[in-house]
């Protein structure tokens, strides 16, 4: 199955990823953990990506589309993946619809969280993400970890990522309604998108996520670390 999850900075997008990469066997990719980890390894390509990270902006397409492509190349992505947050705006989604065609493929369905921007910016400031592995996130106020700063899961390092600052979410959001709506628009004619409420519990949306994309369960464990 081939997967694209749509929605602003804050809907869930990352932690819902991880839930259904892993409950459909497909690999999860995510362009923003694909720059932070060049980020971390220093490479000149994360340093690019950082300045434009920083500043709430999007990182310019040419790098993001070699990015994508280079990881799209791999043999692991066969059985399917889940892109999370990638195509970003339409010049992206063009440049996948030829990837995949390609590779003689095409995706399957687009998932659209959906959630007003005033929730936003409060679940955003209050999110934590653990160093040792980025689908450990937490929230100070709705899902704390048992011990402050440490993850619940792994016992890593908690941090707040630096774009998560108020004045940064507020222009994350803002790049996202003018240039990631119109994606929403190039799918739509392919009918293949499916609008889900992002609003509620992990698992609540999750289990929407999942009739959305008609894979139903009558018991769905609830695993959720967020
Ligand atoms: P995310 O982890 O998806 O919230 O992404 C964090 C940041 O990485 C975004 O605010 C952008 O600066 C950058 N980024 C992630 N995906 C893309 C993309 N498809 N195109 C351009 N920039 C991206």
């Amino acid at each position: 199955m081939r997967l694209l999850l749509i929605g602003p900075p804050g809907a869930g997008k990352g932690t819902q990823a991880v839930r259904l990469a892993s409950h459909l066997s497909i690999r999860h990719i995510s362009t923003g953990d694909l720059f932070r980890e060049h980020i971390d390894q220093g490479t000149a390509l994360g340093q690019q990506a950082d300045r434009h990270m920083r500043a709430g902006l999007l990182v310019p397409d040419e790098v993001t589309i070699e990015v994508v492509k280079e990881r799209l190349a791999r043999p692991d992505v066969e059985r399917g993946f889940l892109l999370d947050g990638f195509p970003r705006n339409a010049v992206q989604a063009v440049e996948l619809d030829g990837i995949l065609a390609d590779s003689g493929s095409r995706l399957d369905a687009v998932l659209d969280l959906e959630i007003p921007d005033a929730e936003v910016v409060g679940r955003i400031a209050g999110r934590r993400v653990c160093r040792e592995d980025r689908g450990h996130i937490f929230h100070v106020e709705h899902s704390p970890p048992e011990v402050a700063g440490t993850c619940t899961l792994c016992g890593g390092e908690l941090y707040q990522r630096d774009d998560d600052r108020e004045a940064t979410v507020r222009k994350r959001l803002e790049v996202h309604h003018s240039e990631t709506a119109p994606v929403l628009d190039h799918y739509r004619a392919q009918g293949l998108v499916t609008t889900v409420s992002a609003l509620g519990h992990v698992q609540e949306v999750f289990v929407r996520a999942l009739a959305a994309i008609g894979r139903s369960q009558a018991v769905v464990p609830d695993t959720a670390s967020d």
